[in-house]
């Protein structure tokens, strides 16, 4: 197998392999670039079918962090680990503890989180062998309110501000009230979502592949049930994506009537070539990574030991200025706002003199 020739390898910084025979660990640590900080990104534990699969995952991964990282403002670069198993099958404590060995002996380049297959309890158990787990601790969220580490409702507020944004840009209007929305996933982010986009006056239509889900959203919010392959076609003026990646395709694109894409999925565009289509068909997408970056900047003020939810919120609605850069520059430039995403990510993590002061001032 290749690393250094690899087509994901994008001159990464280290990748370690570990392998713990008593626990039956395997897994690889990835760290694409720590020029902005220590690389932060989740732990996946999934049951790979090669170890080819694990480390084109890791090393796509983990480049993608340091692209969100940067985008987002934070002094943190970009890594991943994923473990090689089953987690309902192969995952044990001490397996989780021989992990949390394996990131300590990276000596805190990188730092790890909650991904697929790995939950906060198994966070928990790493951290009993490292320092370097983030996530795991209760603070205070931006309602306000005590709760635990689950960044959702962060992650839900900043798509609900690059939301807002989008719409501003492209429909020019700041208030809310009628605007309809289709939200595709109803779950952790899509729910707290419809409800912030209910309170400020829109209409909404929701599908997810649970009927509990969807009725939570038409009794307590008021929304509109639909079929899931309803949801493209809807005569709305935002599509929200909150479900799954690579929805954004030939088949959904060419059925959407929304001029705004704006959801907190991972990977929604099935190809880059998406992105371009879109921008042909007048519709603003608004990058995944940057509009659902508001996990991340939260996970990264818990890692630094920042309390301070005024300071978070902050940070989270600067999610606006970034988005707005993007589209007014995909505009200029006659680009899909994805590749200029990208290039803006790059000169902030290729250029780091003169940013780190200002950032670690802002996060302090
Ligand atoms: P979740 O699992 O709580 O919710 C996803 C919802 O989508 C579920 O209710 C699921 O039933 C539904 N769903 C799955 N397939 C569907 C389909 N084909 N059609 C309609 N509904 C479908 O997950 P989440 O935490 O709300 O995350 C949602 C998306 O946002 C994911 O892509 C995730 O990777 C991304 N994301 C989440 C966070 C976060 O902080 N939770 C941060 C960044 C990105």
């Amino acid at each position: 197998m290749n690393v250094f020739s690899h087509p994901d390898f994008d001159d990464h910084e280290r990748v370690i392999f570990g392998c713990d025979p008593q626990s039956g660990l395997k897994a690889i640590i990835a760290i694409h670039n720590t020029n902005l900080g220590p690389a932060l990104g989740g732990c996946r534990m999934w049951p790979y079918s090669s170890d080819e699969e694990a480390v084109r995952d890791v090393l796509r991964l983990s480049r993608g962090m340091t692209y969100k990282s940067a985008l987002a403002n934070l002094p943190l670069g970009g890594g991943k680990a994923v473990i090689i198993g089953n987690p309902r099958q192969h995952k044990t404590a001490d397996m989780m503890r021989a992990m949390g060995r394996l990131i300590e002996s990276a000596g805190g380049r990188y730092i790890t989180a909650e991904d697929s297959g790995t939950s906060v309890p198994d966070l928990k158990v790493m951290a009993e062998e490292t320092r370097y787990v983030a996530g795991i601790k209760d603070k205070i969220g931006v309602d306000g309110l005590q709760r635990s580490g689950d960044p959702s409702p962060s992650t839900a507020y900043g798509v609900f501000i690059g939301l807002k944004s989008a719409v501003q840009y492209r429909l020019g209007r700041s208030d809310l009230a009628g605007l309809k929305v289709a939200i595709q996933g109803v779950g952790n982010v899509g729910f707290r979502l419809a409800k912030q986009l209910k309170d400020a006056g829109a209409e909404l239509w929701v599908t997810d592949i649970y009927d509990d889900m969807v009725q939570r959203c038409v009794h307590e919010l008021g929304a509109t049930a639909v079929a899931a392959d309803e949801i493209y076609s809807l005569p709305v003026d935002v599509f929200a994506p909150c479900a799954l990646g690579s929805v954004l395709n030939d088949h959904s694109i060419a059925q959407l009537k929304a001029t705004v894409v704006a959801g907190a999925a991972n990977n929604q565009l099935e190809l880059p070539i998406h992105g371009e289509q879109l921008r042909q068909r007048g519709i603003l997408y608004a990058p995944d990574y940057a509009i659902n970056s508001g996990g991340i900047i939260d996970v990264c003020y818990e890692h630094l030991g920042n309390q301070n939810a005024g300071a978070l919120n902050q940070h989270i609605e600067s999610i606006h200025d970034t988005l707005t850069e993007i589209f007014a520059r995909a505009d200029r430039e006659q680009r899909s706002t994805q590749v200029v995403a990208d290039q803006v990510a790059k000169e902030r993590f290729s250029n780091p003199e003169g940013r780190l002061s200002n950032l670690t001032h802002q996060v302090a």
